[in-house]
């Protein structure tokens, strides 16, 4: 009897040591944060997925990987795979304009994509390629930790709010996490319509005012953007 008297104060006292020790905290750590140079390198060395046996070059993504704005377009086309730089091409061309047009260039932000190696033939990536890509984005995202990400396009919106379509949405910043993800349409979209060119423009500035209203990382930081949505939303809505 007193054995298992003993036995049973010995378990209650282990018990209450690793709950008051915290040991579940440091069981539930997230990863480390690796620079943007550790995960170019990373995605460099990839075959996670089919795509790295037609790629010429990855393509990680470029800019300030301190900025408060990252952009996130789809995949890498011709000319990326070739150079291993994202948006060079006509679509790269039209965003280097709107972000002239703000006042700002590529190296003042970060670009970045959904995939980091050419779909073949330019075409759409699979669910399957994206999910093999998603934790270089994840990280890059945990690097970079932009105060607004835009996305560029359905399939990189789609990764945030999946289901809704990007004509409804676009230009309306909405909150995730301790950010706003940012909606617009895709550069290359304009270049087929360019009678979404205007629209595209319009959110260009949109983007430039948000920022300017939520550069102060700390503030924003210390207020999540669930609880600056609605002034944001009445400031954007159409
Ligand atoms: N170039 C890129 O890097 N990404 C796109 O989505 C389109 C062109």
């Amino acid at each position: 009897m007193l054995k298992i008297r003993v036995t049973f104060t010995i378990q209650i006292t282990l018990i209450l040591y690793i709950y008051k020790s915290n040991i579940f905290k440091l069981l539930n750590t997230t990863s480390p944060t690796h620079s943007i140079a550790e995960i170019a390198k990373q995605i460099a060395q990839c075959e996670t997925c089919p795509l790295h046996k037609t790629r010429t070059l990855t393509v990680p993504g470029e800019g300030d990987p301190t900025s408060d704005i990252m952009f996130i377009g789809e995949g890498p086309g011709l000319n990326e795979d070739k150079e291993g730089s994202p948006f060079i091409g006509r679509a790269g061309k039209l965003l280097d304009q709107l972000l002239d047009q703000i006042g700002l260039s590529r190296n003042k932000v970060f670009i970045t994509n959904m995939v980091k190696c050419r779909p073949p033939n330019n075409r759409d990536p699979t669910p399957s390629e994206i999910s093999s890509c998603s934790g270089h984005l994840d990280s890059q995202i945990q690097a970079i930790d932009p105060v607004v990400i835009v996305t560029l396009g359905r399939f990189s919106f789609s990764k945030f709010f999946p289901g809704l379509p990007i004509s409804k949405v676009r230009g309306i910043p909405r909150a995730w996490k301790d950010k706003f993800i940012f909606p617009m349409y895709h550069p290359a979209a304009a270049l087929y319509n360019p009678s979404l060119r205007p629209r595209l423009a319009d959110d260009f500035t949109k983007l430039l005012e948000l920022v300017n209203e939520y550069r102060n990382i700390p503030k924003i930081r210390s207020k999540s953007p669930n609880q600056v949505e609605p002034k944001q939303l009445g400031l954007f809505d159409r």
